[in-house]
C-alpha cells in the first residue's frame, strides 16, 4: 500500500554516490541540506502531480486493455460463429459488391474456392439471377431481412436463398454482412406439392363450372331469381379457383422451363391494341378510361406471353382504379442508359388508382404477395399475376419495376432489350393513335 508513496530524501550527504543510493532504493528526489522550505514544498507539489498523472495513466491503460480484451473476445466469438455457422455468410464491399470474406458454408453452397471468390464482385461472377434486385436489397436500408433471391453457383445451377443484409464497418470500410438461408429444397417440395394439388383440382373444378353452367341455363328446371344470384356467386368463385390453379401451373411450368419462349418478329402496335381490346369490357364495367398510344416497332418476342403480361398489368391497373379514373398503356424506344443499356423498349402501364405502399414495391412481384390480404377476395385476384409478368419479362432478358404514390396511382414499367438484334426493331414513320372508347 505504501510502496507507491513518493519519497524525497533530505540529507546533508551530498556526493553523487549518496544520491544514486537514494534513488536506487526508490526515492523520487533528493534535496541536500541546508534546504529552502519553498523549494521542498514546490518539489512535493510537483511529485504529487506526477503521481496523480501516473495513477490516471494507469487507470486509462487498464480501461484500454479491458476494451482491447473485450474486443478481441468479441472478434474471436464472431470469427468462431462466422466459420462454424451452418448458414452461408459473405462480407462484401457495400459499393463495389466485391467479396471481402466468405465462410466455409458459403463456399460449399456456391461451389467456389476462397481464392476464386475473394476480391471478385458479385457482378463479375454473375452470382445473382437478378443483380439489380440484389443491389436494391443492399442499398435501400441499413438492414434488410429475408429477401428471396436466386443465387447462381459456380456450376451454373440456381439456388433459392433468403438473404438478410446488415450494413457494418470493417476497418473503416462500409461493408454488408450477407447471411443466406438456402431454401432451394424447401421450395422444390413446396412447388411439387402446389403443382400436384393444382393438377388434382383442375379436372373437378372444370366439371363443377360445367355443372353450374348447366344449372343456370334452366335446362334442368327453372330457377328462381335468388337461385340464379347464388349460382352466379358460385360460378364467379369457381372461375377464380380455376384462374388460381391455371396461374400456379403456368408459373411452375415457366420456372421449370417446361414452357419456353416461342420468339418471332412481330409488330408491337397490334399486340398493344389487342391487349387493350381484351381489357375494354373490364374497363367499361369499372368506369375506367383505357387508352393506348402504340409505338410502331417490330419486336422479337413471344406474342402470347407478351399479351399475357400486358393484360395482367392492364387488369391490375383497372382493378385498383377508382371509377372515373384513367389507365394508359404506352411504349417507346429508349436511346439513353436506364435500367438496361440503350437502345431498349420501354412499355408502361400507368393508372390513377389507390397506389402501392413504398415497402411493398418489390415484394408484390413475389408469389402470393398482395398489399392487402382482402385483395384476392374482393378483387378476384390470385396474387400470381405479377410473378408471372416478372417471369415473362426475365425470359425476354428484361426488367420490370413499379413506381407509385399512395392515393395517386402507380406506373408499371417493363424494359425489354433490343440491343442484341438492332435490326429487330425498325421505326415506322406514321404512328397510330388508338384510344379505346
Ligand atoms: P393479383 O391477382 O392479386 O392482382 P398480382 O400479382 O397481379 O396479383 O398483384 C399483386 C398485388 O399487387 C395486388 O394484389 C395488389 O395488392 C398490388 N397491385 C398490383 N397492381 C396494382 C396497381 N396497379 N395498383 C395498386 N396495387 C396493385
Amino acid at each position: 500500500m505504501t510502496q507507491a508513496i513518493p519519497v524525497i530524501f533530505i540529507s546533508a550527504l551530498g556526493d553523487v554516490l549518496d544520491k544514486v543510493k537514494a534513488f536506487s532504493v526508490g526515492g523520487v528526489d533528493f534535496i541536500t541540506k541546508p534546504f529552502q522550505v519553498e523549494e521542498v514544498l514546490a518539489r512535493i507539489d510537483s511529485h504529487l502531480t506526477i503521481r496523480q498523472l501516473q495513477q490516471q495513466l494507469q487507470q486509462q491503460n487498464q480501461q484500454l486493455q479491458q476494451e482491447i480484451d473485450d474486443r478481441r473476445r468479441a472478434e474471436e466469438t464472431f470469427e468462431k460463429a462466422f466459420l462454424a455457422s451452418p448458414s452461408p455468410i459473405a462480407i462484401t464491399d457495400l459499393t463495389t459488391h466485391q467479396f471481402i470474406e466468405v465462410n466455409p458454408s458459403f463456399l460449399k453452397m456456391s461451389g467456389y474456392s476462397r481464392s476464386e471468390i475473394v476480391a471478385q464482385s458479385a457482378a463479375q461472377l454473375r452470382c445473382w439471377l437478378n443483380q439489380e434486385q440484389y443491389e436494391a436489397a443492399m442499398l435501400t436500408q441499413a438492414a434488410r431481412y429475408n429477401q428471396e433471391l436466386e443465387f447462381r453457383t459456380k456450376a451454373n445451377t440456381l439456388r433459392t436463398v433468403l438473404l438478410s443484409v446488415e450494413h457494418i464497418r470493417l476497418n473503416g470500410q462500409a461493408c454488408a454482412l450477407n447471411i443466406f438461408n438456402d431454401i432451394t429444397e424447401r421450395k422444390r417440395l413446396e412447388n411439387e406439392f402446389i403443382s400436384m394439388v393444382s393438377h388434382e383440382l383442375r379436372t373437378p373444378m372444370h366439371s363443377l363450372v360445367g355443372a353450374l353452367d348447366l344449372l343456370s341455363s334452366d335446362r334442368l328446371g327453372q330457377l328462381s331469381e335468388q337461385g340464379h344470384k347464388i349460382l352466379d356467386i358460385a360460378t364467379a368463385n369457381a372461375e377464380r379457383l380455376i384462374r388460381l390453379v391455371n396461374d400456379i401451373l403456368d408459373l411452375e411450368r415457366m420456372k421449370s422451363g417446361a414452357i419456353t419462349m416461342q420468339q418471332q418478329r412481330c409488330p408491337l402496335s397490334p399486340l398493344l391494341l389487342q391487349a387493350a381490346e381484351a381489357m375494354q369490357a373490364m374497363a367499361d364495367a369499372a368506369q375506367v378510361a383505357l387508352s393506348v398510344s402504340p409505338c410502331s416497332l417490330l419486336l422479337d418476342t413471344d406474342p402470347d406471353r407478351l399479351l399475357q403480361m400486358l393484360t395482367n398489368l392492364l387488369s391490375n391497373a383497372i382493378k385498383f382504379s377508382h371509377p372515373g379514373g384513367a389507365v394508359r398503356l404506352t411504349a417507346e424506344r429508349v436511346e439513353v442508359a436506364g435500367r438496361l443499356s440503350p437502345p431498349y423498349l420501354l412499355i408502361q402501364v400507368a393508372d390513377q388508382g389507390r397506389g402501392i405502399p413504398a415497402d411493398k414495391l418489390n415484394s408484390i412481384f413475389e408469389r402470393f404477395q398482395q398489399v392487402d390480404a382482402s385483395d384476392s377476395r374482393e378483387k378476384g385476384g390470385t396474387g400470381l399475376g405479377l410473378a408471372i409478368c416478372r417471369n415473362i419479362v426475365q425470359q425476354h432478358g428484361g426488367q420490370i419495376w413499379v413506381e407509385s404514390t399512395l392515393g395517386q396511382g402507380s406506373k408499371f414499367s417493363v424494359a425489354l432489350p433490343i440491343a442484341a438484334q438492332p435490326e429487330a426493331i425498325t421505326e415506322q414513320s406514321d404512328e397510330q393513335n388508338y384510344s379505346a372508347s
